[in-house]
């Protein structure tokens, strides 16, 4: 991509309203715009992102066996008036009338539409499990949106939900997902640690929140030092088998939220490894058994041959909010420093002397070389001072970046630099998209 051509409307001031680096950062490297509190147009950077954690998200999803679809955002009131949600739900929601007065309101999760869907088609035990997502943007008119995209009021969210015959079973679709989150956290580059969480009024101890552990975040945590570096299920897991023991491995050891904090277990963990801290909750899953199944008779035979509601689960990823966790997780002064796997671009190949022949040439090879091995460059091919060009690519964050000016191509050489580490060297012509590639 050639910087000429993009879009990439960076702002030099940092905007008043931004108080935390993931929101400013995202201002200024023109990657969303808010059009209205908590409602931003996502620009074409912020979406590259932001498509990159979707990816992510959807292979994990599938090596786990859940399976997409896409419902609306719009959704008709009646829906919520048989779980007894449309009144119990409160401000939160987006309520909405059509022309025929009719009530609609703009979905904040999708729990009774997909227990409509599925009770219409699942009437037998042997058509189960199921487990269903999709990635879809919700409302919730939060009382104080901020933070850019942590805590908007449209964001997007990854929710899936699980359908079983039996508890036992649900507990099984649980810990696909509880290890499903594992991994796909992990392979975006984010430290991640399931905590214990607040079950409310349903009960059980079948729910987890995934915290990202960052000083901005909203969420306070009580924790074990050793579930820090973890190793995470391998790619290999089989997600068929028995889970148990990943479970146990990670649950065994203390962490929960405020909410369910618990003295007495807090208190056996040693002195040094008792961590209290704040994060931001990327991801959140729940066992809640026949809370919609029941009141919306979604309802199957079991292997008895007696009708029982189904057993079901949802499981959240806020998508949208994840860009803004990343970069309060990995940048510097400077801006973001995207991991590999998430980054809008893989490289960012620097002209300090755009319009000559020479340098126009090399960096024209070195950008199609790299496309040609699948890496993506964005190409700053602009007139502007070197000093802009370097401090607007570190504002972009991309992990590597390539400068080709008139002295080193005079020795045939580009400087290399490693965003992450700030690392520099330099290479031979032919060996930079090697290095990267
Ligand atoms: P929070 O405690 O931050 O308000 P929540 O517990 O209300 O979040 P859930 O209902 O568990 O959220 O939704 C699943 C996921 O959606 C959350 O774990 C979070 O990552 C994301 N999410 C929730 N609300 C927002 C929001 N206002 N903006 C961006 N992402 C959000
Ligand atoms: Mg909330
Ligand atoms: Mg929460
Ligand atoms: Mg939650």
């Amino acid at each position: 991509m050639r910087l000429s051509r993009f879009y990439l409307p960076t702002l030099k001031e940092t905007p008043g309203e931004a108080q935390i680096a993931s929101h400013r950062f995202m201002l200024r490297a023109g990657m969303v715009r808010q059009q209205a509190a908590g409602i931003y147009a996502w620009l074409p950077l912020g979406l590259r992102v932001l498509k990159k954690i979707e990816r992510i998200v959807r292979e994990e999803q599938e090596r786990a066996g859940a399976i997409e679809l896409l419902m609306p955002t719009i959704q008709p009131a009646s829906l919520w008036e048989e779980s007894g949600r449309f009144d119990a739900y409160g401000p939160e929601m987006l309520r909405i009338k059509d022309r025929h007065d009719r009530d609609m309101l703009f979905g904040p999760t999708n729990e009774e539409m997909i227990t409509d869907i599925v009770r219409s088609s699942i009437k037998s035990y042997k058509q189960l499990p199921k487990m269903l997502y999709h990635i879809q943007w919700k409302f919730r008119d939060e009382l104080r949106p901020r933070f850019g995209v942590m805590r908007g009021r449209e964001f997007l969210m990854k929710d899936t939900y699980s359908f079983d015959a039996s508890p036992d079973d649900a507990r099984k679709s649980y810990l696909k997902m509880f290890a499903a989150y594992l991994r796909t956290f992990r392979r975006m580059g984010l430290e991640t640690v399931p905590v214990k969480a607040d079950s409310g009024p349903i009960g059980g101890d079948l729910t987890h929140e995934f915290v990202v552990l960052a000083e901005n975040g909203e969420s306070d945590v009580f924790m074990d030092k050793a579930l820090i570096g973890k190793p995470v299920p391998d790619a290999g897991t089989d997600f068929d088998g028995d889970l148990e023991g990943i479970f146990s491995d990670w649950t065994s050891l203390y962490a929960g939220t405020d909410e369910v904090h618990d003295e007495e277990a807090w208190s056996k963990v040693p002195e040094d490894r008792r961590l209290s801290l704040r994060g931001i909750e990327v991801g959140h899953i729940f066992c809640f058994g026949t809370k919609y199944s029941a009141p919306m008779r979604a309802r199957v035979q079991n292997a008895e041959g007696k009708e029982v509601d189904m057993e079901m689960g949802s499981y959240g990823i806020g998508v949208s909010r994840l860009v803004g966790a990343l970069i309060e997780a990995h940048h510097d002064e400077d801006g973001p420093k995207w991991p590999m796997s998430v980054a809008p671009f893989h490289v960012g190949l620097i002209n300090l002397r755009a319009g000559d022949e020479a340098t126009d040439k090399a960096c024209a090879e070195i950008e199609a070389a790299l496309e040609a091995a699948g890496v993506e460059v964005l190409y700053d091919d602009t007139a502007d001072r070197a000093g802009e060009k370097f401090a607007r690519m570190d504002l972009c964050g991309l992990p590597h970046q390539l400068v080709v000016g008139p002295r080193g191509l005079g020795q045939g050489e580009v400087e290399w630099k490693d965003r992450a580490t700030g690392e520099k060297s330099n290479l031979k012509l032919d060996e930079a998209a090697n290095r990267i590639a």
